[in-house]
């Protein structure tokens, strides 16, 4: 398997699955695909029918990343996908499953379930591939005697995903940068109370895009970059995209009796990089009919697919809304799309993302390129507040299910494009517990609370409070190396 960037640099060069495990952007800023999707036989699909969630993994990402012998790979997917890592399941559902799918009932003649992708240890989907990433990036590491320090900037889901997955792993450190006092107290207790001694939690005096900053100029300084061998894990990472692959699969399964059939899913999208892995499941062969993207007030996403403009917002045009996970001015992973879109001609996608660079955006309206969403599948839709909390009451009294602000943004855009017979699946991306303050406001009561989390937030919390000043993140980065 060779990896391209979809802006074309270094076309002919050999690029495995090893190579950019470690890496972001390709040289030229593109972003790194395979240069062709495997494709999954009838006879595969049925035997990948009965495996456990471990072992479908296994043959999924083992068709994207030949370079890694095989037993290896097989022993990382079933230290990564067990039972007791993806123990916070509601009700009488099997950890087993790992994303169990639940039925709500049928609506307009479609099967309507939830696959539940939160039950690990952070309780949102992105426990999904940054579990499987901590265990890839230990093993990677130690087969060439290497160590990475990982630098981020979180305002929620993605630090607390990416310490719980490196915590206590050899040769990763992890120094994550949070506004300071401007998270959930529940959030801020996931991350603050993780004593392992490789993980480093920076409560910057600023807002988000303060330590955003930070990252961003640490990581401009090459030479700093280089000694202190400074890495990321942002969404934009191919081996993220790929390892939630599999969930579209494992939920093909548990919706489905034979491969005859279709489904659709709905995702509640911010940077593209859930719904790109769907894409790239029904490019591998999955009988997907529709990939609907749903999102919040940021319809950046929802605009391109209605209109063909592509246009970003600027950091005041984005709005702080109560799906929080979603707020986002441009979707970090859409490149992806447009490049399979645009038949994969890298010349073109340079020219539109240097357009979205220089002037904003794109629009695809007048070409016929547009046209050709439909054949990939997409449609999408938005939400706002009020129908969030109207989704949440609704599903709560009429199937007894409490769903997070995200969810509840992915199936009110899912019941408008449900088709009679066609089973529709919403990917569940979060707990309710994690965005209680909306729970309350639609439910007039508590979020449901799985055990293992009661008291989080009287536990002792381990933190370092520092000024908005790169400069002083990189002194702590140096005393806290040991180089
Ligand atoms: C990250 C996140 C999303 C958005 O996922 P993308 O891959 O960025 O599109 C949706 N919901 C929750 C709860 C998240 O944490």
């Amino acid at each position: 398997m060779n990896y391209l960037s979809t802006r074309g640099a270094g076309a002919g060069e050999r690029h495995t699955f090893s190579d950019i495990l470690l890496g972001g952007l390709a040289k030229d800023g593109g972003l790194y695909l395979p240069a062709e999707y495997p494709r999954v036989s009838a006879d595969e699909l049925t035997r990948w029918r009965a495996l456990p969630y471990a072992d479908l993994a296994f043959e999924i990402l083992s068709r994207f990343s030949d370079d890694i012998p095989a037993e290896d790979l097989r022993a990382l997917t079933r230290k990564t996908y067990t039972a007791q890592t993806y123990c916070n399941v509601r009700d009488d559902e099997s950890a087993e499953q790992i994303t169990p799918l639940k039925t709500l009932g049928i609506e307009n003649g479609a099967p309507l379930s939830l696959l539940e992708l939160s039950n690990g240890p952070t309780l949102a989907f992105k426990d999904m591939a940054m579990q499987l990433i901590g265990n890839l990036f230990e093993y990677a590491l130690a087969r060439h005697g290497q160590t990475l320090n990982i630098l981020g900037a979180t305002s929620g889901d993605t630090g607390s995903a990416a310490e719980y997955a490196m915590r206590g792993k050899q040769g990763i450190r992890v120094f994550m940068l949070s506004p300071h006092k401007k998270m959930s107290a529940f959030q801020t207790a996931q991350m603050y109370s993780l004593q392992d001694p490789n993980i480093f939690n920076i409560a910057v005096e600023g807002v988000f895009d303060d330590a955003q900053d930070i990252v961003k100029a640490v990581s401009n300084d090459h030479a700093f970059k280089a000694k202190y061998k400074i890495g990321t894990v942002n969404s934009i990472n191919w081996a993220r995209v790929v390892a939630q692959v599999v969930y579209y699969f494992k939920g093909y399964f548990a919706a489905t009796k034979s491969n005859d059939e279709r489904v659709s899913f709905t995702v509640p999208s911010g940077n593209f990089g859930n719904v790109c892995a769907g894409h790239i499941a029904r490019m591998m062969g999955l009988p997907i009919e529709q990939l609907v993207v749903a999102t919040n007030e940021n319809d950046v996403l929802d605009e391109f697919f209605r209109t063909g403009i592509y246009r970003v917002r600027k950091a005041a045009e984005t709005y702080h809304t109560s799906s929080p996970s979603m707020d986002i001015s441009k979707a970090s992973n859409f490149e992806r799309f447009v490049f399979d879109l645009l038949g994969r001609d890298p010349a073109r996608v340079l020219q539109l993302f240097r357009d979205v660079e220089e002037k904003g955006g794109f629009d695809l309206a007048a070409s016929g390129d547009f046209a050709r969403v439909k054949e990939f599948g997409f449609v999408s839709g938005s939400s706002s507040h009020d129908s969030r909390v109207e989704t949440i009451r609704d599903v709560f009294q009429r199937y007894d299910t409490m769903i997070d602000t995200h969810t509840a943004d992915g199936l009110k855009v899912a019941r408008e494009h449900l088709q009679p017979g066609v089973p529709m699946i919403v990917l569940e991306t979060a707990q309710p517990i994690k965005f209680g303050e909306t729970i309350r406001e639609a439910l007039l009561r508590e979020p449901g609370r799985p055990a293992a989390f009661s008291g989080l937030e009287s536990l002792p919390q381990r933190f370092e409070v520092l000024p908005a000043d790169a400069q002083r993140v990189k002194d702590f980065i140096v005393a806290n190396t040991g180089a």
